[in-house]
């Protein structure tokens, strides 16, 4: 059984007391009986404080990039130790705004990933297909080719841990969100792939999110998708009740 998996991408939004607020709002309104797992994914200069606020609630904190290199001269960037050490448990990777905005490629988040389970973080290890990509008939094609690249050389142990958040990248921030049998297709297929590539137990294990315009008016129908396993949301998660709505959903 895969635990329902539900994080909110705050891209680069919020200010620092907003961010505490609204992680405070989640974590008094989270049933005493959630059996989601749920996580924010602040700016990096706010994970420290909302580490703090978040407490010994369930809610955890995961980053939204990482550099590979452990440390030394590479100005701008944070390493997955320093994640660490702030309390960080996730890091989202290979993110449509990070290939397609900052030109990273497969094989850039495949060190990232690398770099963020040698230093104990899970990787949330994003793929989607553009919306002519997916007008030519090419989605399975480039969601396979990016789930190769971003996991080359990743083991079967490692692979379980992973979590894999499906976002098509004409569904982000754009209201269009994917059909509940759309997104469970492309799910399904990447399960496929999984097994093809270990096998199907380790397929079995791994948690797919689907991401790209979750509401709370669509996130239950979406999440009751047999390869539907959680949420990666970017809007919806800004607010503490539409979150929680979201949330709500995955039971
Ligand atoms: P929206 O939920 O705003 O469409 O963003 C999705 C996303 O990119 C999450 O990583």
């Amino acid at each position: 059984m895969r635990r329902p998996f539900i994080a909110g991408n705050w891209k680069m939004n919020s200010t620092r007391a907003d961010g505490i607020a609204l992680v405070q709002g989640i974590a008094s309104n989270l049933p005493a009986d959630c059996s989601v797992e749920v996580a924010v994914c602040p700016p990096s200069i706010y994970l420290d404080a909302i580490v703090s606020a978040a407490g010994d609630s369930p809610i955890g904190v995961g980053a939204q990039n990482i550099y590979f290199e452990a440390s030394g001269a590479f100005t701008g960037e944070v390493s997955a130790a320093m994640l660490k050490d702030v309390g960080c448990q996730y890091v989202i990777l290979g993110h449509s705004e990070r290939r397609h905005i900052f030109g990273e490629s497969s094989s850039l988040i495949n060190k990232k990933v690398h770099a963020a389970l040698a230093g104990g973080l899970i990787p949330i290890v994003c793929v989607g297909e553009l919306l002519e990509e997916r007008e030519s008939n090419k989605t399975a094609d480039v969601v396979a080719e990016q789930f190769y690249g971003s996991l080359a050389g990743v083991s079967a142990e490692q692979m379980e841990t992973i979590v894999l958040a499906y976002e098509p990248v004409w569904a982000i921030g754009t209201g269009k969100v994917a059909t509940p049998e759309q997104a469970e297709a492309v799910h399904a297929d990447l399960r496929k792939v999984i097994a093809t590539r270990y096998n199907s137990a380790v397929a079995d294990k791994v948690r797919i999110q689907y991401g790209g315009s979750v509401k709370p008016d669509n996130a239950a129908e979406l999440l009751s998708q047999p390869n539907i396993d959680g949420a990666l949301v970017g809007g919806a998660s800004m607010k503490a009740d539409s979150f929680l709505g979201i949330i709500a959903g995955a039971k």
